[in-house]
């Protein structure tokens, strides 16, 4: 009897010691989950300076790179990064100075591109981060694409426009919110010319059931690797002929 009491004692003391701790550990815990959401959503948002970013930069020319989201996130507010880009052969592209935010239109940190991954792609204005995603999609994914289906090349990128100054389109609930296209931050791409002569085009090809078809679908599962949002003709009846592809905060690929 003696012994069991101060069993009883000596367990009770312990649990009494024990709470505090756990209170404490799981305080710990949650800090450090706190550190590790933060920590992803500055690298989501492009926001981890240069000096702390350990991802390594980005080549536009090399196929298979890990990260590359949150590689191309990290361009963003890198102009210094974005620079270094226009000498890369994948993208033929110019500087271009910001345009100061003003009723939720502008950009800052574009570029004036004429070419990307071997196609022709005159786009007025684009964020460094959808220029490189741009590049590098149309080098690894579209032309090999190309070569394997048609046996040609891309030789023009055909597109419906990159900066509007516009609310987005096609969506009762969000209609009132502003399109990743008023910040230069997305493109509408309706097509591809090929150097055999051959044009395919969203409208006319996306519900055909024959090679266009199948380049087209390839093309837009590839897209979202590089695109957050990348829309099809399948989303809505507003994309019945282009693909929207943007790199702003949320992620859909349909
Ligand atoms: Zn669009």
């Amino acid at each position: 009897m003696h012994i069991r009491a101060a069993e009883g004692h000596d367990g009770a003391h312990m649990s009494e010691e024990k709470s505090p701790r756990r209170r404490r550990s799981t305080a710990k815990l949650l800090l450090a989950l706190l550190v590790l959401a933060s920590a992803g959503v500055a690298f989501w948002l492009g926001m981890v300076p240069q000096g702390f970013n350990p991802l390594p930069r980005l080549s536009l020319s090399k196929p298979g790179q890990w990260f590359v989201d949150l590689r191309l996130a990290a361009l963003r507010n890198q102009p210094d990064q974005c620079a270094a880009l226009l000498n890369d052969p994948e993208l033929s592209a110019k500087q271009i100075d910001d345009k100061p935010f003003e009723n939720g239109c502008g950009w800052q940190n574009a570029m004036r591109l004429s070419s990307a991954g071997g196609a022709s792609l005159p786009v007025g204005a684009l964020t460094c981060e959808m220029a490189a995603g741009l590049a590098m999609w149309i080098a690894h994914d579209i032309q090999p694409l190309a070569q394997e289906m048609f046996g040609a090349k891309v030789t023009r990128v055909l597109h419906m426009g990159g900066y509007a100054c516009r609310n987005i389109i096609g969506s009762k609930v969000l209609k009132g919110f502003r399109s990743q296209h008023a910040t230069a931050n997305a493109i509408d791409i309706s097509g591809f010319r090929l150097s055999n002569g051959r044009t395919v085009r969203l409208a006319r090809g996306w519900k055909r059931d024959d090679v266009e078809s199948r380049f087209l679908r390839a093309a837009h599962r590839s897209a979202c690797r590089y695109f957050r949002i990348a829309l099809s003709p399948d989303f809505n009846s507003a994309h019945y002929d282009h693909f929207h592809f943007d790199r702003g905060p949320f992620v859909r690929c349909k």
